[in-house]
């Protein structure tokens, strides 16, 4: 029986079984009326911890108390966190660069990267002065993860797109 036009050699196969590799950290804050509106305000806080061939990539820290989550996610992974090369900030809002501090103090050498317009908001929260933040340029690729500029929620708000898995990787 002769194979159909769906199996020809030629024709990469769809492989919905791969798994992502990319870890989320989930947090829910809730913040009671009067601190961020006359309202309470519940939402999710997210963190991505990202395995690259050649290091692991954090993106954004939460909102400050984040970093024991991550070394968490580390450890699933059979890593710590020497093993974190980079850590990309996807916009100068507390509750993607609150926990910053908290992960350069446990990985004192990760390479900091904000979107440009973003990157001295963010270097300004910064305690340690030998942390240098470095724009992160649309189109730059981090270990593989390619920057999209995507202003709006911030003038410097990036995506980062996992080019070998395909996967959108936004706030
Ligand atoms: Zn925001």
């Amino acid at each position: 029986m002769r194979p159909g036009p769906e199996s020809t050699p030629d024709t990469p196969e769809f492989r919905p079984d791969i798994p992502t590799q990319t870890e989320t950290i989930v947090r829910q804050v809730h913040l009671p009326a009067g601190v961020a509106g006359p309202t309470e305000i519940s939402f999710d806080v997210r963190c991505f911890v990202v395995p690259m061939s050649d290091g692991i990539v954090v993106i954004d820290t939460g909102m400050g108390d984040n970093a024991t989550d991550i070394q968490q996610t580390l450890e699933l992974l059979g890593a710590g966190w020497a093993d974190v090369s980079d850590v990309v900030i996807t916009h100068a809002h507390v509750d993607h660069v609150g926990g910053l501090n908290e992960v350069l103090s446990s990985r004192r050498n990760a390479v900091v990267w904000a979107g440009e317009a973003d990157a001295g908001a963010v270097t300004s929260g910064i305690l340690s002065s030998e942390t240098l933040v470095r724009a992160a340029a649309d189109g730059a690729s981090i270990r593989g993860l390619r920057v999209i500029h995507t202003p709006g929620h911030t003038q410097g708000h990036i995506s980062l797109l996992h080019e070998a898995e395909g996967l959108a990787v936004r706030r």
